[in-house]
């Protein structure tokens, strides 16, 4: 089930209510989508896509074209959603670390919707990098996408951010950026991204601080005059305990991207070094070996019971059912 933007606004603040988080796994080729969703499936949970600009404009959605990739994107989502086998399974389609020329109209359009064989698709959810923006750039970017919202007449559920690799935001930030959109827009900001501590990559995540998700989920909330749920960058490499405490803390999301593409990569190169001999041409079950299908499947079985692994510790097992069951 492909949820819009009001169902995952009601998405999260289940999460909240019930003390879990979503796994928002940064996926980057259609073999990423199929493990993330047969993830969530296996333990009835919630899960959500999310793609970069990189992976918008990739070899496998845009070519080259972050508009072409994000129609891509919803297309595939809204086939796989209708599924027999992933129609249970509640799916966010996010747009994650959107930046640079170009951006803003891209999201645009998103939220104006994209023709796909007649039926306007959109993302479920959107945030919009703002890492090389300034306060008043970043509130007037996310004013634009509310007010453009507005306009198409849909609802909207945004993803606001700050300095999410600089150390932990001070909280005047928040009140600066969150009360600059939340007044004039409210209900549209659903999750707050502020720095806590954590890297994206592979480094160090020693200065990561639960308080700091605590003091942003109470501070954002009370702006908002509702739960805003903290969005988790740069997870890969968190323990389980600190993973835990941050969904404690008042994390509904937490991003997935570093380890996730470190895991798919190091497996082909595990498949690759032991079926040197099955890619000679005169053997056997070379075609089977050297279709996609041979290293997909290959990667899904290391792959998939990891990310199982994570929902469970982010507490998501079986919160599928309890939330379709709402009925939204
Ligand atoms: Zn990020």
């Amino acid at each position: 089930m492909l949820l819009n933007a009001t169902q995952t606004k009601q998405l999260f603040l289940h999460a909240l209510k019930h003390q879990y988080a979503i796994l928002a796994i940064n996926t980057d080729s259609p073999a990423c989508i199929t493990d993330a969703l047969e993830a969530a499936r296996a333990v009835d949970a919630p899960i959500i896509i999310e793609t970069s600009l990189w992976q918008l404009k990739g070899h496998s959605f845009g070519f080259g074209d972050a508009h072409l990739g994000m129609a891509r994107y919803l297309a595939q989502l809204a086939v796989l959603c209708s599924s027999a086998r992933f129609s249970s399974v509640p799916v966010v389609f996010h747009t994650d670390h959107i930046k640079g020329a170009g951006a803003l109209e891209l999201l645009q359009a998103a939220i104006r919707g994209f023709d796909v064989q007649g039926i306007k698709l959109r993302p479920s959810s959107i945030s919009l990098d703002a890492s090389e923006l300034s306060h008043t750039e970043n509130i007037a970017a996310i004013r634009l996408l509310c007010q453009t919202a507005l306009e198409v007449g849909v609802d909207i559920a945004l993803e606001m951010e700050s300095g999410v690799d600089d150390g932990i935001t001070p909280l005047a930030d928040a009140e600066v950026l969150l009360g600059g959109v939340v007044k004039d827009f409210p209900k549209r900001i659903a999750l707050w991204a502020p720095g806590v501590g954590t890297q994206h990559g592979l480094g160090s995540q020693a200065a990561f601080s639960a308080e700091a998700v605590q003091n942003h989920h109470n501070l954002a909330s009370g702006l908002a005059g509702s739960r805003i749920g903290i969005a988790l960058h740069g997870s890969s490499g968190l323990s389980t305990e600190a993973l835990q405490a941050a969904v404690k803390a008042g994390v509904c999301k937490v991003n997935w991207s570093s380890e996730s593409l470190l895991i798919r990569s190091q497996t082909a190169l595990e498949f690759y070094q032991t079926h040197t001999a099955e890619l000679e041409k005169t053997h056997a079950n070379w075609k089977n070996t050297a279709m996609d299908n041979g290293l997909q499947s290959f990667i899904a079985t290391k792959y998939v019971p990891i990310a199982r692994d994570r929902i469970q510790v982010l507490g998501g097992a079986g919160q599928g059912q309890a939330f379709i069951s709402l009925g939204l």
